[in-house]
């Protein structure tokens, strides 16, 4: 792909602020800076040594717009991979968006979302996986999804991916020999020794896909619902998570009527919880909307926390409540620990296994801890642990992975049943296609397309 023209955008966060940042890449970057950059201390930007931040004004006819640092990066060392220049101005709306005015104005064109990083991976710099990252680091909201990002842009996933590939090549190269000189007397490579090598192969895809969920949580955040009849404690358990008063506390049921979302941070992992106006039926329009809405939150939350009164008997709404929900994602936080109890423990064991009930005074702030632990060991449950190997965050990603892991499950099912040989290479081929899908080796440019337009401009 030919890229001609040169791009401009505001790289920095619009609002007031020290420093903003107009970008500019393509080959025609330095020229257009040239027409509105005049250095204080030489004459041209060229006189300075390349990444080198050379202080000066911006002038549009005759007249200064701002004072600036200006950096030339000469491609192929850039960012894009293309000649950069960016430009240091006064932050705040009017001085970037003059200067990005005046760019636009001496011959470069306003660049899409995304476009430098796509940029950057059309010209090769880094795969798609890479590209993707980018975003990832920006999005983050924890210490652990900037971690995961920032090791997928280094090339981990990458080279991961690399590395499968190179695998399935080897194997195809010994069935295309022997699909092509099947008449010939040289010594063909087994269907047992085919049948080991794909399963090394397919051991690893099957482990990459097994980090896909939770690496989707640290990259998403764990989508949380809190449920429970009025007056249990849900705002203030929320409140108590959140260590800070956001939602409505009050003793009137049915007072938070609608959805309140807020972001957490529980152990690196980033709660995204959804306070509701809990499951029960109601006659109350306003309040109908919000129980609504929670009911659509119940199906596609990840996590469920289902909040009981210790201090009072459990009732048929308790239950139905309990009854809704799905026990593999549920705690049951029993409050109000600090009262006399008066609940019926063994009535809450039916629904829920005791390791994920959980006892809490949202009043008192007493339990969290434990909420904490007991989230983080059910989001690392299993074969996945909070360090080391690569893990799949991204859905599109994971759809890619799971493609592969059904041509290669295919691949040695035929081997087992020692197909022609022409079946196998069709399926291995399959599974080499969709690990291209995630470095973009194999990607149509539609869905390069879609795929930077969630970023933001300037980026
Ligand atoms: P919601 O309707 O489920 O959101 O319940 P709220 O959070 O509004 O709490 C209802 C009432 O219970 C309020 O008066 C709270 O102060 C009180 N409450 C909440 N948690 C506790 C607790 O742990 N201990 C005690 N003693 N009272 C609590």
């Amino acid at each position: 792909m030919f890229i001609d023209d040169t791009i401009a955008a505001i790289a920095t966060a619009p609002g007031e602020g020290g420093i903003g940042i107009i970008r500019l890449s393509g080959s025609n970057a330095l020229d257009i800076a040239n027409k509105m950059f005049r250095p204080l201390y030489r004459d041209s930007i060229g006189d300075y040594a390349v990444r080198t931040l050379i202080y000066g004004n911006i002038y549009d006819e005759g007249v200064v717009l701002d004072e600036v640092l200006l950096a030339y990066m000469k491609g192929p060392h850039s960012y894009t991979a293309e000649d950069v220049v960016e430009i240091n101005c006064h932050g705040g709306f009017i001085s970037v968006r003059k200067i990005l005015e005046l760019a636009l104005k001496s011959g470069a064109r306003m660049a899409e979302a995304g476009e430098f990083t796509k940029r950057a991976f059309l010209n090769g710099r880094i795969d798609l996986s890479q590209a993707e990252a980018v975003i990832d680091i920006i999005n983050a909201k924890t210490d652990k999804s900037h971690e995961l990002a920032q090791s997928q842009l280094e090339g981990s996933l990458s080279k991961k991916i690399k590395n499968l590939r190179e695998m399935l090549t080897a194997v195809l190269a010994q069935v295309e020999v022997a699909i092509d000189y099947p008449e010939e007397d040289i010594e063909f490579i087994t269907y047992k020794e085919l049948i080991e090598k794909t399963e090394a192969i397919q051991r690893e895809v099957v482990q990459m896909y097994k980090t896909a969920d939770t690496g989707k949580i640290l990259r998403e955040g764990l989508q949380t619902a809190i449920l429970g009849k009025p007056n249990v404690g849900k705002s203030s358990l929320m409140n108590s998570i959140l260590g800070e008063n956001r939602a409505i506390v009050t003793d009137i049921p049915g007072t938070t009527r609608d959805i309140i979302e807020e972001f957490v941070n529980i152990k690196g992992i980033a709660l995204k919880i959804v306070d509701t106006a809990g499951i029960r039926d109601t006659d109350d329009v306003v309040e109908k909307i919000g129980v609504e809405k929670s009911r659509k939150h119940l199906k596609s939350s990840d996590l469920t926390l289902v909040v009981l009164d210790n201090s009072r008997e459990i009732d048929q709404e308790d239950i139905d409540i309990l009854e809704s929900v799905d026990r593999s994602k549920t705690l049951v936080i029993l409050n109000k620990i600090d009262l006399e109890s008066k609940l019926d423990l063994d009535i809450v064991k039916k629904y829920v296994d005791e390791i994920n009930i959980i006892n809490i005074s949202a009043l008192k702030n007493e339990g969290l801890d434990l909420l904490h632990d007991r989230i983080e060991d059910m989001v690392f449950s299993g074969e996945i642990s909070n360090s080391g190997d690569v893990m799949i965050t991204n859905s599109r990603h994971k759809d890619a992975i799971y493609k592969a892991m059904k041509a290669i499950e295919d691949a040695i099912s035929s081997l087992n049943d020692e197909m022609s040989y022409d079946f196998i290479e069709v399926d291995l081929k399959d599974a080499w296609d969709a690990l291209g899908y995630i470095n973009g080796d194999t990607i149509s440019e539609d869905l390069l397309d879609t795929i930077f337009s969630n970023f933001c401009i300037g980026k």
